[in-house]
């Protein structure tokens, strides 16, 4: 290893991979610096009292195989069943490499597991993403199902000509009963922002292949038992869609305490509980960060040779001492963040029953 040093701000997932991928790749040394005192930014996995409970269920997919293969390089895909798939019957494609961990022997293995998300709407639970199924009609009822199918059909037949917003984008690809009975609330309570203040690209980034027709055909699928995926890829399968995942034995925190300790016995550093405040600028380029250590109070300047951010954009911006240009710094001071709660549930015993793929 050279002295040659790269500061990286956070260590969630992007930051511990930044570091990971330079102790392989190059012989920069990395050095985190990361404001908590908790591995794994808003993918992390909070022990409380033994119960590990995730800040949001967090599903390890992506269609790009190299980043499949990047956390199946951390911890490989489960070989035989855990006793819980084997309590639920459920039929999962177990890895055949030679070397594929047992779950039941150890801890360091990605388990195979199915989606279950639901939405509360009208103090019924209903399946999310929504899905065509007997289910779903009876809790709408006859009536509400007719204003959906027609107002579908007249989307199809007298769409909004140019789509202004997401309410647009949306109404013209499900109809608007549909819209407002699933996307309305549950968009503006995610996002914070109506749907009527979002503009369409948005909507075509993140859904972009979501339609009625899809959805029918997922439900049909379904019906056959060929909804959701035959293999961990899916790669025909849309991304909202997607029914099964990897998920590491003890949840999502645990990938990232392992690429956090690989990364330290590999040579790199993490500095827990040092925010970094401000970043001093020189020559067009970043000349060193100004750390606060959250114990003593003190701040203190490091320098490095390469710097990588992964903070919010909003705190990096207006961190900066000088230089940014006032149409950057208005734009920045003006992005905003949303809280999250997460309630976890302790029951002192779980009644498990199986739930339809
Ligand atoms: C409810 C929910 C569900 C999700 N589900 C999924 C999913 O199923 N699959 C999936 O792939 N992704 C999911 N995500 C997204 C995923 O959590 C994020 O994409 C990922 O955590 C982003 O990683 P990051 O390292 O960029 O940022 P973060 O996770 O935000 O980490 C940034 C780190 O930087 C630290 N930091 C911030 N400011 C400073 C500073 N000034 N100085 C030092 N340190 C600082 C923070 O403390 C934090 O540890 C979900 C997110 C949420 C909220």
């Amino acid at each position: 290893m050279n002295d040659k040093r790269a500061i990286i701000i956070g260590a969630g997932p992007a930051g511990l991979t930044a570091a990971f991928e330079l102790l392989e790749k190059s012989d920069v040394k990395p050095i985190i610096y990361e404001a908590s005192y908790e591995i794994g930014g808003i993918s992390k996995t909070v022990n409380y009292k033994n119960n590990r409970i995730d800040i949001g269920g967090h599903r390890f997919f992506s269609k790009s195989d190299r980043v499949m293969d990047w956390w199946r390089n951390i911890f490989p895909v489960q070989g035989s069943p855990s006793c819980d798939d084997k309590l639920l019957g459920r039929e999962i494609p177990l890895s055949t490499a030679p070397d594929a961990p047992d779950p039941e022997k150890t801890d360091k293995v990605m388990l195979w597991r199915s989606r279950v998300s639901r939405i509360l709407f009208l103090r019924k639970f209903f399946d999310y993403p929504i899905s065509l199924n007997f289910k779903m009609l009876s809790n709408l009822g006859l009536i509400k199902i007719f204003k959906i199918g027609t107002s579908y059909i007249k989307s199809i037949f007298f769409p909004i000509r140019t789509e202004k917003s997401l309410e647009d984008f949306m109404v013209n690809r499900f109809g608007r009963e549909l819209y407002r009975t699933f996307f309305s609330d549950y968009t503006e309570k995610v996002w914070g922002v109506p749907c009527d203040h979002i503009k369409p690209e948005w909507g075509a980034q993140r859904i972009k292949g979501l339609s009625i027709s899809k959805a029918l055909l997922d439900a049909v699928k379904n019906l056959f038992g060929r909804g959701g995926a035959d293999s961990i890829d899916q790669k025909d399968v849309e991304t909202t869609l997607i029914k099964q995942f990897m998920y590491p034995k003890y949840g999502p925190g645990q990938m990232w305490e392992e690429v956090a300790r690989l990364v330290q016995e590999a040579g790199g550093e993490i500095h827990m509980g040092r925010q970094v405040r401000g970043l001093r600028h020189r020559d067009g380029k970043i000349a060193g960060v100004d750390v606060k250590d959250a114990k003593t109070g003190e701040s203190y300047l490091v320098e490095g040779d390469y710097y990588i951010s992964t903070m919010p954009v909003k705190d990096l911006v207006l961190g900066f001492d000088t230089g940014v240009p006032g149409e950057v710094a208005d734009v920045a001071s003006e992005l905003m963040y949303r809280d999250f709660m997460t309630v976890g549930l302790l029951t002192k015993k779980l009644k498990i029953k199986t739930i339809p793929a």
